[in-house]
This record gives C-alpha cells, structure tokens and sequence, in this order.
C-alpha cells in the first residue's frame, strides 16, 4: 500500500486533530519513495477506478487498450478500438502535464500537509516548479475541491446549520495626511471590490460558501443549500432577517454572548479563521476573481479535517482525474501573460 492504513477509527477524538497520528502522517515523505511505476499504478487506479487501473479509452470508453509508452518512458495507451492515443491524465484536469506523474502526487501531498493553504511560491521551490507552473497546478486543485461541493445541500429534518459572512477584498488605503481621510465604511469611499463570502455549515456535516456584493443577496441561494426541517443559527446582521419564512432561526447577539441558549455560529467562525488565515498567507491574491475559489478550498479542507493525511491525497487526486479539462486554467498564461 502506498500509504498506512489509517482512518478515521483510528483518530482519538477527544485530541486536536493536528496532534492525531493519521494528521501527522506524512504521506509526502512516502510519495518520495515511490518509484514511477508504483505513481503510475496508483495514478491509474484513481483514474479507472472501475476497472482497478486497467487502461480505459477516453474518446470512445473502449477497454480493449494496448501499452504504447513513449521513447522517454512516458506511460501512453492505444485504443484498439478507435485508433486514438492517450495517457492517464487524458481528458483530465492534469490533461497535458509536463511533470513526471510522481511530482503531481507530491504537489496535492504539499498542498495538504498545509494547513493553512499553500502559496504557490513556496509550492514552486519546495519542487523546483516555475511560479507560473505552481500557481496554475494550486487553482487546478481548487477547481478540484470545488467539484465535490457542485449542488451540495447541507441538514435536514433534526439538524442544525449556521449561517455567517466575511468580507473580503476591496482594501482602500488610507491618505497620509488626516484632513484627506475619508470614512472607509460608506459606500461612497470604497472602490467596488469588496465582497462577501457566505457560508452555510452543518454542526458535524459539510459546508458550502458562496460569494456575493452583500450579505442581503445571499438569501435566495441559502434558501437553496439549506435542506427544509433544519434550524438555522444566524447573528444578529438584518441582512439574516428573511430566513425565518423559510426555516426555523436562532439568532446569536454578539454584543451579548458568543453562544446563547444552543445559538452560535462557532462553526461558522471557525470557517472563517482559517479563510482568514489563508488571506493573510495569500495577501494579495484571495481577493478579487479567485476569492470563489479560496472559500471553496477552505471549505474543503474544514470538512476532510479529520480524515488522514494519506485519504486526502488519494480523494483529491481523484477529484482531479475525475475532472475535466480546466475552463479557468488551460493555457492561462498563454492568455493572461504574453511574452
Ligand atoms: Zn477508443
């Protein structure tokens, strides 16, 4: 096995999940001993899981596939049966890959041992990547993550979610003499680029953020993503106001208590640290176009916090074979960045 059995069972609840063996497992110190061939299988399996590996053809779904590696050992297919040519990664978001199968185990391997969220700085010196290839494999894997979150409708009869907001973005620096300094709070003074991220996040199940210009026009998409019969846990914002039409409301006053009769939103807070902790990480790039993205990452890595070290790898590597090509990130420089 390429990496321990360890699972869920195994994690002593009552200890702080970054102290537990399965977290501290460093599955990367075993991608490095992996040889090729061992990343190849591995790669193959999560990609064709249905046949465990066996070569399935991406145009016409034919299994009948023969090995045609290239000259440099590159793993390659032939389909018998529509002529056409492919490797693993064919049709996928690694689709066109450059790097040895092994350094794209050892990227997710990277990106998760992070808590906190990888900058793909550090991600293109940890493997000798250019920066342009780390950051564009870094949102690859967020559109990955983001796939498992497609259409997801949190609670349920008996169950309880929390609703929150967190603005993001849209930093208006102050003048330096105090007769030029407006009030940053008005509307008026702020440039346009700030937005919200909403989170929904069942107590003990998953979460899903969205972004928005304001918390008011999240309502009709909770609506959405909050399943009827569950109690919903909101501060005291107005912008909340309308969900009791739709759900039973708990309202949590800040300025009384951060929990109140069963009221909190302290999962969703806890969502929102960690977002925060990948802004401060990322400074300059949470904002704006990725923030989508950045919230989706950060709600995935709340909700697989307890599974171990190596299940998250094997998951979000087959998140990403499972995938399609990227529509945000094929040929982004090309793009965004002509030399
Ligand atoms: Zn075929």
């Amino acid at each position: 096995m390429w990496h321990d059995v360890l699972t869920f069972e195994n994690i002593a609840m009552a200890q702080h999940f970054l102290l537990s063996r399965p977290a501290k497992s460093l599955s990367l110190a075993q991608v490095f001993r992996l040889s090729d061939a061992e990343a190849e299988t591995m790669f193959a399996k999560v990609r064709w899981p249905q046949t465990d590996g066996a070569p399935v053809c991406f145009k016409c779904g034919g299994l009948n596939a023969y090995d045609c590696r290239r000259p440099n050992g590159a793993p390659r297919f032939r389909c018998r049966g529509c002529k056409a040519d492919f490797s693993i990664t064919s049709g996928t978001l690694f689709a066109s890959h450059k790097l040895p199968l092994k350094a794209y185990l050892a990227a997710i391997a990277i990106f998760l041992n992070e808590v906190k969220g990888k900058a793909a700085l550090a991600l293109s010196r940890d493997l000798s990547l250019s920066y342009k290839a780390a950051f564009v494999l870094c949102h690859k894997l967020r559109e990955a993550m983001a796939e498992e979150m497609r259409g997801r409708v949190v609670g349920g009869d008996g169950k309880v979610a929390e609703v929150d907001g967190g603005y993001f973005g849209g930093y208006v620096k102050p003048a330096n003499l105090r007769e030029n300094r407006v009030d940053r709070r008005l509307a008026v003074n702020q440039n346009g680029k700030r937005q919200v991220v909403v989170i929904v996040r069942e107590r003990d199940g998953q979460s899903v953020p969205a972004v928005f210009r304001t918390e008011g026009q999240a309502r009709s998409w909770i609506k959405a993503r909050i399943a009827k019969g569950t109690t919903v846990n909101a501060d005291e914002a107005t912008s909340w106001d309308g969900l009791d039409a739709h759900f039973e409301v708990k309202r949590i006053n800040h300025q009384e208590a951060y929990s109140l009769d069963g009221a909190c939103t302290n999962w969703a807070e806890e969502y929102f640290s960690r977002l925060r902790r990948a802004e401060i990480g990322h400074h300059h790039h949470v904002a704006g176009a990725y923030l989508l993205r950045y919230a989706q990452e950060s709600s995935w890595r709340e909700d697989h916090r307890r599974i171990s070290n190596g299940d998250q790898v094997t998951r979000l590597a087959g998140l990403v074979m499972s995938k399609r090509v990227s529509p945000d990130f094929t040929g982004y420089w090309q793009r965004h960045m002509p030399t």
